[in-house]
């Protein structure tokens, strides 16, 4: 008789549940959004964009060039001194209220878009990015008439216009950070969406017509890096908000230096999850699962190096890899799809590449027996163990869903491991000793760390790293001082 208590006896297959894109309508061309209308680029240049899950063209979408962004920037610098600078924050909350609102209304569409362009499973658009994104908007609406309380015995003021640069793991999210916040204290701005998931930000844009958003608060320029390059040496930009890799984060960072422009970055990570012997083990493995298999590992905070205390490593181990076998890997449009594709062939190949240095540095590789996709993006959850703190896959991001395991038998031993990385922007500790999360939380030099827990968002908390993770807050009363000059004692 099958014994349904062991593992790997009985398998259970889903039936397919495929999400409808029935809900999503798409152009064949998109131009620029800038002045509130849509325009033809200047640069005349047009790219395509695909379903990473399946290689389909979705839309040709609009590169903007130098010229471009040169009428995005004096289009949002108009609607600054024409009118939005001046509004009471009472009615800048009214839009934000709006735009939220609408983006409840149409979150399904924006799911299934951003699932189709980005290849992220739609149970996760759907029931993490956009109710997050539209709970941006509320709490920053309600932060817009309350500025003067914010920042006790200082008065806000905007800073003018800010040039916004995001990156493919979280569009709608990212944008929803970028413009909620400089919105709520009264700045316009300039958005540039990756090149490879520009069609949320796109759909957005009818968001804002349908708020009735005034024109050129909001202007949005698609395009690649260069777009991206022409919008931080802009002139006429007061701040640079930016979300990517630490690479460009630090050739932005010394661009900017001496030209008085603002600059926030939120940049790459490297994060421990921490397991100690004492912990919940069911619990944290359905944490560390979480943590790094989570949108592909497409998640800068991503508990990418499992420290786990040696006493309990097999077994971590051993119900990590049990678990792993379950997860369903394939059509991110499936409702059941824990793991769905890669963003792009490029990223696919930086994680390939990474995976055999693991393996040619000497590390042990477990991968469950998926069958992938023929078509589209894909890679296995892959786990390593017997790795070093010296091998490239503990020290590299490798932004894909790949688990590098290493040991620790104290605590000290712990933070001096997870403190091991010129990142700084998460961690998670498992234990159930209260006193041992606020010792670790004190040590780990990390700008979140996550107890019996891991990748919890809100918008009231702040999250944002130090070190090579970059500086400055994005979300809560913390997000709102980026984008003010705060005067007075
Ligand atoms: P990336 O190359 O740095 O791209 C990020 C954004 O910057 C994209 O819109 C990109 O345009 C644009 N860009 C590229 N080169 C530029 C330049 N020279 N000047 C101005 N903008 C430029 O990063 P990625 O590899 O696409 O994204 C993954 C990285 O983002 C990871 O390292 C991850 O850790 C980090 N990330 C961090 C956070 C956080 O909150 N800390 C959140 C998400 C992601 P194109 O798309 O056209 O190249
Ligand atoms: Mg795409």
């Amino acid at each position: 008789m099958t014994d349904l208590t062991q593992p790997g006896e009985f398998t259970l297959e889903y039936a397919t549940a495929p999400e409808s894109t029935a809900i999503v309508s798409l152009r064949d061309t998109y131009g620029l959004f800038i002045g509130g209308a849509w325009v033809e680029p200047r640069s005349g240049s047009y790219f395509p964009t695909i379903n990473p899950a399946t290689e389909e063209h979705l839309a040709t979408v609009a590169e903007g060039g130098a010229e471009d962004i040169d009428l995005a920037v004096v289009a949002a610098r108009q609607a600054w001194e024409s009118g939005w600078r001046d509004l009471s924050g009472r009615q800048r909350a009214k839009y934000l209220y709006r735009i939220a609102r609408l983006l409840q209304e149409r979150s399904r569409e924006f799911a299934v878009l951003e699932t189709l362009d980005g290849g992220k499973p739609i149970k996760e658009s759907r029931d993490v990015d956009l109710p997050l994104a539209a709970a941006h908007f509320f709490h920053y609406a309600g932060w817009a008439d309350k500025l003067d309380y914010a920042f006790a015995g200082r008065r806000a003021a905007p800073l003018g216009v800010a040039g916004q640069i995001i990156p493919w793991n979280f569009p709608m999210l990212m944008a929803s950070w970028k413009l909620a916040p400089a919105l709520a204290t009264g700045n316009t701005v300039v958005l540039k969406p990756a090149e490879t998931t520009p069609l949320t930000a796109l759909l957005l844009a009818e968001v804002l017509q349908d708020a009735e958003l005034p024109p050129g608060v909001v202007n949005i320029v698609t395009g690649a890096g260069a777009t991206g390059a022409a919008l931080v040496s802009h002139p006429g930009i007061d701040k640079v908000a930016f979300t990517g890799s630490t690479g460009v984060g630090k050739r932005i960072q010394a661009e900017l230096a001496g030209t008085g422009k603002r600059l926030t970055l939120e940049l790459g990570g490297k994060a421990a999850n921490i397991v100690f012997e004492d912990a919940a083990l069911d619990q944290a493995v359905e944490g560390i699962v979480n943590g790094i298999w989570f949108n592909q590992g497409h998640v800068c905070c991503a508990g990418s190096r499992l420290l786990v205390q040696e006493s309990v490593h097999d077994l971590v181990l051993d119900r990590l890899t049990t678990r792993l076998d379950t997860l369903r890997v394939g059509d991110p449009l499936d409702k059941n799809t824990d793991i769905g594709a890669i963003n792009s062939r490029e990223q696919l190949e930086k994680i390939q590449e990474l995976v055999a240095s693991g393996v040619d540095e000497g590390a042990e590789i477990y991968q469950p027996d998926c069958v992938l996709p023929a078509k589209g993006f894909f890679h296995a959850p892959t786990v390593f163990t017997s790795v070093s703190p010296s091998h490239r896959i503990a020290r590299e991001e490798i932004f894909g869903p790949v688990l590098s395991v290493l040991t620790f038998r104290t605590p000290d031993e712990a933070v001096e491991k997870a403190n091991n990385t010129p990142y700084g922007l998460s961690a998670g500790v498992w234990t159930e000793k209260g006193s041992r999360i606020l010792w670790m939380a004190e040590r780990l030099r990390a700008g979140v760390v996550w107890a019996n827990t891991f990748n919890q968002f809100d918008p009231a908390s702040p999250f944002g790293g130090y070190r090579e993770s970059g500086f400055g807050r994005e979300g809560g009363r913390h997000g709102l001082a980026p984008y003010l000059n705060l005067v007075g004692a």
